[in-house]
This record gives C-alpha cells, structure tokens and sequence, in this order.
C-alpha cells in the first residue's frame, strides 16, 4: 500500500501550499516523492479543478486525496473587450465575501493581424491599502490578500483564452493589477516561481515583472531571492513634495531610502529597473521635472516607461497634454534616458493603469499607510 490518507485532517486547500508544503503533505500522507510532482503539473500546467481529473493517480487515491484536500479555483466571472483588443477579466475568488479581482490582457499585434506581444497584468490583492491619490483599487482600501494558487488562476484561465483566440499563450506578465505586491510578498514569489516552473506555467522569469510603489525592505529581499524576475518602480513624481503628494507611501519611505534599495538591487542582480511613470497634466509633466527624473535614472541603470495616464471619475489629476509628453521625452532623450511612451489601453473598458475597482457598493477597506510600513 503506497499510502495512508488522514481523512481526519482538516481539508486543505492544495492551491494555498508552496511547493515544498504540497510535497510535505503528501509525504505525511505517505505517497511516494514523484507523486508530489504529479499532482504540482496538474493544479498548475494541466489546471486541474478536482482531484479526479488527475488520471495518472489510481482512482482509490484520486478519491481519497477528494476526503481530504480541496482545490480553489478563481473562476472568470464576467469579461469586457475594448476596441483595442484589451479584454478585461473579473475574477470570482472562492471565499465565502464573494471577493472578485480584475487581470487585463493587452495584446500587440503584428502589421499582418497576428498576436505578437501577449501582456497579462494580474492582481496581487483585493484592494490595497497605500491610497494613491490616482488610483481607483486605492480608493477601495484593502481586504485581503491573494493566495498564490488565485494569482496563478488568472494566468491559467487568460492562458486558455488566448491559446484559443491567438494560438499561442501568454508572453509577459506584470503585476500591475490591484494591490502591492510587496505586501502580500510571499505569495507573490511563490506565484512566480510556479508561473516560471517548467511543470507550472512554464514562463521564463525574465518575462515577468513585478512592480512595487517603493517597499524598500521587499526591494532588497527580493535582489536576494535570485528569482531572475524583473523589477519595476512605480515612481510617478521625481521629487519628495510632489511624491508626498499622491504616493503616502513616500511621507515614510522616501527618495532617499528609495535610492539606497535601488542601488542595493542592481549591486546584488545587476538587474536594470524599470520606472513608471504616469505623465499628469500640469503636475508632473514640466521640464524641472524631467530634469529630476533623470537625476532619478542614473542611480543605476535603468529604463523609464511614461505611461498616459487613463482618467478616473473623481480623481483631480488628469492626462497629460501630447504637447508636454513630447517636450518631456525630448527632455528625456537629450540626457540619454532610454524612456518609452505607454499608450492608454482599453479606455473604454476603463482597464487603464489606476483603474482596476472591485466594489459599487462603496463598502471599503483598510487604509492604514502606517500600518504597512
Ligand atoms: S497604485 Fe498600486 S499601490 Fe497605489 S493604491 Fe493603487 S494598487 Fe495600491
């Protein structure tokens, strides 16, 4: 007999153990090493919903593994295509609030119609907590974090969409949905290393960016964790005041530190970093402020996206004009920062960078800046 199932145990959601955990578990059930992969290439390569739909297991264990264990599953709920191509994907979470998260696949195409590039941006979290003065999830305030098994569900399920409507599965992935990522770090890494496990999703790491408003501590573990994913900054003001500003984050973890945690990052990954930078009308947009943003450039090598901010109801802050995008990039380019311009996408769908939302019933969440320090 292979193994003994403890049936008393309470179930456990095998979506919510890392790798070694499942591996654990399983030995504590007594089920030889190689099954353990076995069932990891089905929850995350073959997107199994149950444990009978793993058909290399014997049928009496596939039924106990169902006595004991369970497998969540984010499911796709509803879905809006812009014009564009952007389609936009509201996720179910199983979880007795009915939370639901939103992920946006972003395709480019080649000049004859085809898919080339195929972005998936994905949630971390349902809310957040940081408040950005621009951003819609912020306005939510936080409730939760994702598990890993729910940030890779996402994956999973646009996967299947775009093998069916391109042919091909998705090639880059940001985490640039609702939440921080650093917040909720490690299911985050842990999601990583299964969306770039040859028996998960199979995605080289450096296709994956993971995007932080600045969690310098989360900076420097990651430049240790060896991952080979890139980093990304959402900077979005090149100065303390105006950062201050719109970024709460920044009262306690500002340039400076900031500056110390980049320049740890590149020494440890000699990594680039990329920053983002959303252009808004009259804020941020003048030349002293490109000027500053290059200062910001040279602390290590790195790349600037100006991302055209897609307005959000109620938000003060406004898209730049397409004047001031060009004088700011020629500003930019003189000072030889390599910068490119991220056009608004699925504007209609308001799956713009800032507008991911999860309640209409104004019900919100935690907001404590302090706390998450
Ligand atoms: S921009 Fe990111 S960190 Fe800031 S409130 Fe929105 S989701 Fe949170």
């Amino acid at each position: 007999m292979e193994h003994q199932i403890n049936k008393s145990d309470q179930k456990r959601d095998f979506k919510s153990l890392s790798k070694s955990e499942l591996a654990s578990l399983l030995e504590e059930f007594g089920l030889a090493s190689y099954r353990s992969d076995q069932v990891f290439q089905w929850l995350y390569q073959k997107g199994a919903d149950s444990f009978q739909e793993m058909t290399n297991l014997s049928k009496e264990l596939r039924n106990e593994l169902d006595e004991a264990a369970v497998i969540k599953k984010a499911a796709v709920f509803k879905r809006q295509e812009s014009k564009d191509g952007t389609i936009k994907f509201l996720f179910q979470l199983d979880d007795p609030n009915e939370y639901k998260v939103e992920a946006v696949l972003i395709p480019d195409f080649y000049d004859d119609g085809t898919a080339n590039r195929l972005t998936v941006c994905v949630s971390s979290q349902v809310g957040c907590m940081f408040g950005c003065s621009f951003c819609a999830t912020g306005k939510m305030g936080y409730f939760r974090n994702l598990t890993h098994g729910e940030i890779v569900d996402q994956v999973q399920a646009i996967n299947e969409v775009t093998e069916e409507r391109f042919g091909k599965k998705i090639t880059n992935i940001v985490y640039m949905g609702m939440g921080e990522p650093f917040h909720n770090y490690k299911a985050v890494m842990e999601s990583a290393r299964i969306i770039s496990d040859p028996l998960g999703i199979d995605l080289s790491p450096r296709r994956i960016t993971i995007s932080t408003v600045g969690l310098t501590k989360q900076i420097k573990q990651l430049a240790r964790e060896n991952l080979g994913v890139n980093l990304a900054i959402s900077l979005h003001a090149a100065d303390d005041e105006k950062r201050n500003q719109i970024m709460p984050i920044n009262e306690s973890l500002n340039l400076d530190k900031l500056e110390n945690a980049v320049k740890f990052y590149f020494d440890q990954t000699q990594k680039p970093v990329t920053y983002e930078y959303l252009l808004f009308d009259g804020f941020n947009d003048s030349i002293e402020d490109a000027k500053k943003l290059v200062q910001i450039a040279r602390w290590a090598p790195s790349k600037v996206n100006i991302i055209m901010y897609n307005n959000v109801a109620g938000v003060e802050l406004k898209r730049a004009k397409e004047g001031r995008l060009n004088h700011f990039m020629k500003a930019l380019s003189d000072a030889s920062v390599t910068a490119t311009v991220r056009r608004s996408r699925g504007d209609d769908i308001d799956a713009g960078c800032g507008q991911l939302a999860i309640r209409e019933d104004g019900i919100k969440g935690k907001s404590l800046v302090k706390e998450a320090e």
